[in-house]
């Protein structure tokens, strides 16, 4: 299994970066998970729109979905588009995005796969576990297998033991940490910080942690020790174009 950071901005890109995009490819299908702010043009350095095979969406804040539109649109605004890409979401978490063009124009470049969080899906080559995360709207983590290899990722999320269960025993946990060691008291049920990301790596026994969706502003070397604090495994931090061969 092979993970490529498109984007790795929370809320919204940075100069240059894009928000959450990540491209999940093994046996030589890609999935693309959260097409977030500006992951296309950066997504389209790498393959072409009609490369991706299917798309996995967390949730519908428009930092893991606005990029959807621009992804549809270059996939049918042309002379031989390719099959409907298959979207899974969340009941009713795309109306917004898939609402920007006028009814019916990108009818043909999708089919809609909602799903009830919980549910077990299976996505090309991979089995994909969801499992609801706290988060201001519904949010659906996700447990990836293929090959022998797991990968977890969270979406946003506050600290759960749903986290832990979710990324128990996994090669990746790829875990959004918006803030480095202290979330702000309004937001502390919704989101997470780096070290409350390791922590809960720590209890899986993930043998990898990749902090992502790091809020514009927020210090990557002091995201990366306050989660070297709780927890031993290799950290990373998502940045556009990292590419990681979990094998
Ligand atoms: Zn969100």
């Amino acid at each position: 299994m092979l993970l490529t950071i498109i984007g790795g901005c929370g809320a919204w890109p940075a100069a240059g970066q894009a928000c959450s995009g990540y491209l999940v490819e093994h046996d030589g299908f890609r999935l693309l998970v959260d097409p977030g702010y500006a992951t296309v043009p950066r997504l389209l350095e790498r393959i072409t729109a009609d490369q991706v095979d299917a798309v996995f969406i967390s949730h519908g804040h428009p930092d893991h979905c606005a990029d959807l539109n621009p992804l549809l649109r270059a996939r049918t605004l042309r002379d031989d588009p390719p099959a409907p890409l298959p979207v899974y979401s969340l009941p009713g978490a795309l109306d917004a995005v898939l609402a920007l063009d006028r009814p019916g124009m990108l009818a043909d470049a999708y089919v809609l796969h909602e799903f009830i969080a919980g549910d077990q899906l299976a996505i090309g080559p991979f089995r994909a576990q969801t499992c609801l995360l706290p988060h201001s709207v519904p949010n659906a983590g996700i447990r990836l297998t293929a090959g022998e290899r797991v990968l977890t990722y969270t979406g946003d999320t506050g600290p759960s033991p749903d986290v832990v269960d979710l990324a128990r025993d996994a090669d990746l946990l790829l875990a959004e940490a918006t803030f480095a060691d202290q979330v702000p008291q309004d937001m502390r049920h919704h989101l997470s910080s780096a070290r409350q990301a390791a922590l809960q790596a720590k209890d899986a026994e993930a043998r990898h942690l990749l902090l992502t969706h790091l809020q514009p502003g927020t210090d990557a070397t002091a995201a990366r020790a306050a989660a070297e604090a709780e927890y031993d495994g290799e950290i990373g931090v998502a940045t556009s174009g990292l590419t990681i061969d979990l094998h």
